[in-house]
């Protein structure tokens, strides 16, 4: 360890931060973080990187992180010895299973932890405990997109590659701040618009800086995208301008597909959606006239009440044209955290063992019985939605949270709070005292992703390693470590000596990941699943045909179901999504006093219009109210919003006021809370 504060080291890492996936070395000296630097052979980013991955890394040498386990004594933390807190938890869920059965429990994975850790997180709860009560946040963003892929092309990740969103004719974006959300890819977009020519057309309520630069950027109502995206493809095919070679091939149910259309008329579209016909007419003809199509969506379609139906449809209109099983083309739901993609890749989900086979499936589970010498949960477990809702119901009576503050992120958080105080017991794990953990029973220091080995898996699935830069700070371990250690407190016998071992036995039963092994992610190389047993990756997917028994796609016929309107009680509409020098619930980025100087906090967007309307100037402080909750926040006047709509950063500094007025409604196929659909009334306190 001397040796190593002397000398400069240069170490391979992904960043921690969004679902782009950048990879660098990052330069340490001692615990300290000199530099991260980018390389040419980055398969994500080539040299770039965004000021999250560039200076965000002072939350690792916080002063707040965790040293130490943590055991509740009434109203305050102990520090403990993990032996002490290890047994504890052997003790307390063992007797919660004897009395009140495994489906007691519950499990939230970290989409921030390794795809290693997702895993042997799902076999704990699996193997040890016996609940398939397992989830992550993908639950707050993108399960409706994969809901939609599933539903249309068997597949729930992005078509091909960020290179082919490069190289389209044509990148539709919808409900994506890009370039906050996911900055690198925003500037590989805004390279090929000026030397290559590529067309881009914006689709968001609120105009942000793609918006801005965008060849056309169109404001449909909230909620409305299924409106127009299905009036356009009807119009299309009216036309005679779809794709009916590439259908006739590779597409089933075009049929009752197209009778399913009749109802999205142009004017139907014009009254539900704001776009005058002759703008629902002029999208239609830019997109068929363009060989090469790719979407690419975000939170701003999928957390809605019909956020997979919306995904969807957007599937549908690529399949109606042809623009699947080739470069440039395709589906791009983009993914938000580093490893969201991962975690539900490696089986931290309620209905899917790992790589995406269900836990219904005999077969499929008797493969993991017999490997793991041990009968498994055959039916769905819990979703985040459903366990919240079932601790309430007084069913479900532990839980156990790695790295996520589900207490600040979650919606209408006063609701998930008051679940918390109902727990017989709570376990987190986690680098910081989170919001989450002062609810917990048990806290155990977990470490963060430059002191741990493993493989992080981006939005174009695209599996990558990171190596430990630092040795583990204190008495804090790696989430796959502990998580070991706690199964052979149970009396499991995992016997990982590192994630390498994990990652082997993880592809030795999921066929997705079948060719996966360290040696061939050496370094900066990568592999895109699926992955072949002979190690052939795929970077575009469906080159063989679509993952059905008969290999072809599906249209799936949809209802576009209004259900949510303002009041006269509340009258507005409040969005929310990411800024560009903060992630998340902030937790992280907040630890950076650079970025924290240039955005101390989140500010209330609002339109010149509605500020005129309330005689509100810059720096007013109001109070929000829903059906939910309150929130106090201040003002800032911005034409980025118009209207009587609003705009609230969810990233906030821990205090999370989006998520006082976020309520309980969800979108009606993967419970993915409706985030995006709240209505509010709006107090004046302090004119400015
Ligand atoms: Fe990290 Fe995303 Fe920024 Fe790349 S774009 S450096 S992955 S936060």
């Amino acid at each position: 360890a001397d040796m190593r504060e002397e000398r400069i080291n240069k170490t391979k890492t992904v960043c921690t931060y969004c679902g782009v996936g950048c990879s660098f070395d990052v330069w340490t000296k001692g615990r300290k973080v000199l530099k991260v630097e980018p390389q040419p052979a980055s398969p994500a980013n080539d040299i770039s990187t965004c000021i999250k991955g560039k200076f965000g890394w002072d939350y690792v040498t916080s002063e707040e992180r965790l040293t130490k386990p943590l055991i509740r004594e009434g109203d305050y933390f102990r520090e403990a010895e993990w032996e002490e807190a290890l047994m504890k938890i052997y003790k307390e869920m063992t007797a919660l299973k004897t009395n009140h059965g495994a489906d007691s429990i519950g499990f939230i994975s970290s989409s921030k932890a390794t795809n290693e850790e997702s895993y042997v997180m799902q076999k704990f709860a699996r193997q040890v405990i016996g609940t398939n009560n397992i989830d992550n946040c993908s639950r707050y963003c993108q399960s409706p997109a994969t809901k939609g892929l599933f539903r249309t092309v068997g597949h729930g990740g992005d078509a091909g590659s960020i290179d082919d969103i490069a190289s389209a004719d044509l990148v539709i974006t919808i409900g994506s701040n890009t370039a906050e959300s996911h900055p690198v890819l925003a500037s590989r977009m805004k390279r090929s618009q000026k030397l290559s020519n590529q067309k881009l057309l914006v689709f968001d309520i609120r105009q942000h800086e793609m918006a801005k630069r965008a060849d056309a950027f169109y404001r449909p109502y909230p909620g409305s995208d299924l409106v127009w995206i299905s009036a356009v493809t009807k119009y299309m095919i009216d036309q005679g301008w779809h794709d009916e070679a590439f259908i006739k091939e590779n597409v089933n149910g075009f049929e009752a597909f197209y009778d399913s259309l009749a109802s999205y008329t142009l004017e139907f579209a014009e009254m539900n959606t704001g776009l005058d016909k002759e703008v629902i007419k002029e999208i239609a003809q830019t997109i068929s006239q363009q060989d090469k199509v790719a979407i690419c969506w975000a939170m701003g379609v999928t957390q809605h009440q019909q956020g997979s139906d919306t995904s969807t449809a957007i599937s549908n209109l690529l399949l109606a044209t042809g623009n699947y099983r080739k470069h440039g083309a395709g589906a791009y739901p983009l993914r938000g955290h580093n490893n969201v993609q991962g975690c539900s890749d490696f089986g931290s989900i309620p209905n899917f063992m790992p790589g995406y086979e269900f836990v219904t499936d005999d077969e499929v589970r008797s493969r993991y019985e017999e490997k793991w010498g041990h009968p498994l949960p055959n039916e769905d477990g819990k979703d985040n939605h459903e366990m919240i809702r079932s601790i309430h119901d007084g069913d479900l009576r532990a839980m156990f949270v790695l790295g996520e503050d589900t207490g600040v992120v979650d919606s209408n958080i006063n609701y998930v709070t008051a679940a918390f105080e109902k727990l017989d017991f709570f376990v987190v794990q986690d680098l910081f005292l989170t919001k989450t953990a002062e609810y917990a029973d048990v806290v155990l220091p977990a470490c963060s992703s430059l002191e741990k080995e493993g493989t992080f898996t981006n939005t174009e699935r695209r599996i990558q390693r990171l190596y430990r830069a630092l040795e583990p700070l204190e008495d804090t371990k790696p989430d796959w470590e502990i998580l070991t250690l706690l199964a052979k407190q149970f009396g499991y016998d995992w016997d990982y000596q590192s994630p390498a071992d994990i990652m082997e036995e993880a592809a030795s039963l999921a066929p997705l990941f079948a060719g996966v092994t360290y040696e061939r992610l050496e370094g900066y190389n990568s592999l895109q699943w699926p992955v072949a047993p002979d190690g052939t990756d795929t970077p575009l997917l469906y080159t063989e045909g679509f993952p059905f028994a008969d290999g072809k796609a599906r249209f799936y016929p949809l209802t576009y179901e209004p259900n949510y309107e303002l009041s006269e009680t509340f009258d507005l509409h409040i969005n929310n999504g990411r800024l560009l020098e903060h992630f998340h619930e902030g937790n992280m980025t907040y630890k950076s006093p650079g970025i924290t100087r240039k955005t101390p906090s989140a500010f209330l967007e609002v339109s010149e219009e509605l500020a005129k309307e309330r005689g509100m100037k810059e720096g007013a402080l109001v109070k929000l109210t829903s059906n939910a909750g309150e929130a106090t926040v201040t003002v800032t006047v911005t034409d980025r919003v118009q209207g009587n709509q609003l705009y609230l950063p969810l990233n906030d500094n821990g205090k999370s006021a989006v998520n006082l007025l976020t309520d309980n409604s969800v979108d009606k196929d993967t419970n993915t809370p409706a985030y995006k659909e709240i209505a509010v009334s709006l107090e004046v306190l302090r004119k400015q």
